[in-house]
């Protein structure tokens, strides 16, 4: 028994549940994963989701790298966009926010969700007032009440390829490049602190399938590349996939009192994919209104990047002159 089940400790799910705590409910959250856990993301995060988390980044106790600006190329051309941005480890990121939100945590995969007059009842063992339902692409909360009313846009679906592994750097930037040899999207190195290195690329997945790609032949010929240029020469690539939503028309993200937040809505900016800060934001947003019994709304939410890297793109902020670099998707 408690006042509010929290499918997922994601961002989203670790975010809500903080503020239901604080605000006096008891918590319960079900992930399928024991944390620490790897998630695949590039663990890039704004300063405004920071801020939102009330982090100060000199704070922050574990791996964190703040950049200045980022280097961004497209064929033969490189820009220097002013742009402060951190880099966190997600693995590391989860963990250190699911347990300052001090609630219950349970492995648990969740499978089945019922009614129970004006309760929920999880897989028959688990039961809550408030049901949120944090859990990723593949939220068991979304599936079983959001998916009829809100089904996701196949267009908005985008496919990842990467890797984060132990590496000694020598290069402390930050580099993305966009649209090589016609992937519909863009790939990263992101050094991270204490010696670790994420690289991976992400396009739209409907235009990878047009175009007949596999993200595996874009990766062999993007690791040749960074290796070309002394950045990471790594001879034990594992890389895996994931793939998530970004933000489409989004109807139905409350059915009484269930919720849904980050990327179980699909909520990942539709500029540069970032779906950390959306999480973040909606699991605030979804507390609040369990708490106040206000209005649970996503209509206020950038579909950019924060004050972030889109929307100096376009407003064409940049360091160097040039001007005809457009936005990613
Ligand atoms: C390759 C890649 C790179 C990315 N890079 C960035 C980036 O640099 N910056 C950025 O802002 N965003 C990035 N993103 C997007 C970002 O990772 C997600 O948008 C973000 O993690 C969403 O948070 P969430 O809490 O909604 O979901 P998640 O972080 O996916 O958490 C969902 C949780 O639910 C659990 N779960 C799932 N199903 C069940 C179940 N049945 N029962 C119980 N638990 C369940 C999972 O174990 C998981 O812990 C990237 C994504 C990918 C794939």
């Amino acid at each position: 028994m408690a006042d509010a089940i929290v499918v997922g400790g994601g961002p989203a799910g670790s975010t809500c549940a903080w503020k239901l705590r604080e605000a006096g409910l008891d918590v319960i959250v079900l992930d399928r994963a024991t944390f620490p856990r790897h998630k695949l993301c590039a663990g890039w995060v704004t300063p405004e989701t920071l801020s939102d988390l009330e982090l100060d980044p000199r704070d922050y106790p574990l791996s964190l790298m703040t950049f200045d600006e980022l280097h961004l190329h497209w064929k033969a051309l490189t820009v220097r966009l002013k742009s402060r941005q951190h880099s966190i480890r997600r693995f590391e990121f989860d963990d250190f926010l699911l347990r300052r939100a001090s609630v219950r945590v349970l492995q648990h995969k969740v499978c089945e969700i019922h009614r129970d007059g004006g309760d929920h009842i999880v897989d028959g063992e688990f039961r809550a007032r408030f049901l949120v339902g944090a859990g990723g692409t593949a939220c068991p909360v979304y599936r079983t009440l959001f998916h009829d009313r809100n089904p996701r846009s196949s267009a908005l679906q985008t496919a990842t390829y990467e890797q984060e592994f132990a590496y000694d750097w020598a290069d402390p930037r930050c580099h993305l490049w966009f649209f090589d040899d016609g992937l519909p999207g863009y790939a990263w190195y992101v050094p991270k602190a204490n010696g670790y290195i994420n690289v991976g690329l992400g396009g739209m997945a409907d235009k990878l399938k047009h175009q007949g790609g596999h993200l595996r032949e874009y990766w062999r010929r993007f690791v040749d590349k960074v290796r070309r240029k002394d950045l990471v020469s790594y001879d034990n690539y594992r890389p895996t996939g994931y793939s998530y939503y970004l933000r489409g028309n989004v109807d139905v993200i409350r059915d009484d009192n269930a919720y849904i937040v980050g990327d179980s809505v699909g909520l990942a900016t539709r500029d540069m994919c970032e779906g950390i800060g959306p999480a973040v934001r909606s699991g605030l947003l979804a507390a609040n209104a369990i708490i106040t019994g206000a209005e649970y709304s996503l209509a206020g939410l950038s579909q950019f990047t924060g004050r972030g890297l889109a929307s100096q793109i376009l407003e064409r902020k940049f360091v160097g002159a040039h001007r005809s670099v457009p936005a990613v998707l």
